[in-house]
């Protein structure tokens, strides 16, 4: 019996498909590569932009075939397209798929294999077995011992009201997750090889919060720097309005906690910000910036953008410009907004920046920050950084500085999981080429 994931999206629905994998696998059943040779196969979609649910939805259409050739195929849609909510109106339109399952949820489909195969577990007892603090269940087998760096879910859901944002319709509520789970999960992954953890969460700065008698996140990086084998640890995505002097300076003061925080500011005009409903102020941003930038040295910072909002100006977006060429930030993510089903702003406001004028915003901002990102790499030639190393991809070695710059190194020595010294000889605006030190 095998089993195929399609995922799609976020860090997170990486993760989630890890779980399912490892889920299935505690069944009997072996991953494969190919849909077409699959008994279940799972699609773990995303929905932030039209053009991830168009794929999505090109993917279902193609399973469609196979289905109808194999009638015993076992077809689970996962995922932001599913949701939280009734599941009606999908079924109706994809008769094809057997289960729906929310984001981050294995439960559905292991339920319904079990009552279709016959076997003798309540749903009470599958999710007792399946219960996320279970340490065998972290990984499917083909990643253990090869995956360097793995994502722990900490926050599931939202309950910020972005208006541009379709995930907290999707992913329901924001809910932090036990400390003793991530911590299990964290040496777990630590187990199996894993190297480094990145802690996710919509709001990740915001660990805890919805639970008065669990740690903060500064306190989740203290306790999980005490984990024997376990080298770094990451965090993202975090709110400007909950990053706190006490985060920083845990990151700061914490050597497994890498110096690199992502923290997306959306728009640089206040009007704009305000009509996304952010909470906060462009100055406020920059100070934030200059803060992060005081408090931890060295640190990188990345950040989120969306050009074309509803009503966004000529001016308004040169704002955004003229912030992105004076912070002068490592990382910018680029998107063009997409009006989602449900959300505040398309429902209330036009989607009124033309398909090419976003294109051209967007492109001004990649040019941009490709000139940006090619002067802050060039200030690593010549010097040595230590690089954790992933996977060999071709003749060379992929790694990350602690600053999450993308590091290659061609060598017949297996670096994999290993932290090594490396002098930068080449960098350009994406990456750096560097030998073993
Ligand atoms: N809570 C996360 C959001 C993840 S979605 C965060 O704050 O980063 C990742 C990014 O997609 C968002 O930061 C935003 O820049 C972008 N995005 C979200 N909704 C969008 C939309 N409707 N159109 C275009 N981009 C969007």
């Amino acid at each position: 019996m095998k089993y195929h994931i399609w995922t799609e999206g976020c860090q997170m629905n990486v993760a989630d498909s890890q779980r399912v994998g490892s889920a299935l696998e505690h069944m009997g059943y072996q991953m494969t590569e190919r849909a077409a040779e699959a008994d279940v196969i799972i699609l773990n979609t995303c929905v932030v932009r039209q053009s991830a649910e168009d794929k999505a939805y090109g993917r279902l259409s193609s399973l469609q075939p196979l289905k109808k050739r194999n009638p015993h195929l076992v077809i689970n849609l996962m995922g932001c397209l599913v949701g939280v909510r009734s599941t009606e109106r999908l079924q109706k339109r994809f008769p094809y798929v057997d289960v729906f399952s929310p984001p981050s949820d294995p439960r559905p489909l292991v339920a319904f294999l079990n009552q279709r195969d016959g076997r003798e577990e309540s749903l009470a007892e599958v999710e007792g077995r399946f219960a996320l603090q279970d340490e065998e269940l972290t990984l499917p087998v083909h990643e253990r011992g090869q995956l360097v760096s793995a994502y722990i879910p900490v926050v599931y859901g939202c309950s910020h009201a972005c208006t541009y944002c379709i995930i907290p319709y999707r992913r329901g509520v924001e809910k932090s997750r036990p400390p003793e789970e991530i911590i299990g999960e964290a040496r777990a992954l630590t187990a199996q090889g894993v190297r480094e953890i990145t802690l996710l969460g919509q709001i990740v700065d915001r660990y805890g919060k919805d639970e008065p008698a669990y740690p903060t996140l500064a306190g989740m990086l203290t306790r999980l720097s005490a984990l024997d084998g376990l080298e770094r640890i990451r965090f993202l995505t975090s709110h400007p309005n909950w990053m706190n002097d006490a985060l920083l300076d845990a990151v700061a003061s914490l050597p497994k906690v890498m110096p690199h925080i992502e923290v997306p500011c959306q728009a640089g005009d206040d009007e704009v910000l305000a009509n996304m409903k952010r909470g906060y102020s462009v100055e406020a941003y920059r100070r934030l910036v200059e803060n992060i930038r005081a408090r931890i040295p060295g640190v990188s910072i990345a950040t989120d953008i969306i050009v074309g909002f509803p009503g966004e100006t000529e001016a308004q977006f040169q704002n955004t410009y003229d912030l992105l060429a004076d912070l002068k930030l490592d990382v910018a993510h680029l998107a063009r907004y997409s009006p989602r089903e449900g959300t505040v702003s398309a429902r209330r406001m036009a989607d009124d920046v033309p398909d090419e004028e976003k294109w051209r915003r967007f492109r001004a901002l990649e040019n941009l920050q490709e000139g940006i990102a090619a002067e802050i790499h060039a200030r690593y030639l010549g010097t040595e950084t230590p690089v954790l190393f992933e996977e060999k991809v071709k003749k060379r070695w992929r790694g990350r500085t602690p600053t999450n710059k993308l590091v290659f190194v061609e060598t017949d020595e297996d670096l994999r999981a290993q932290v090594r010294p490396v002098k930068i000889n080449w960098t350009g605006p994406w990456s750096m080429i560097g030998e073993l030190a």
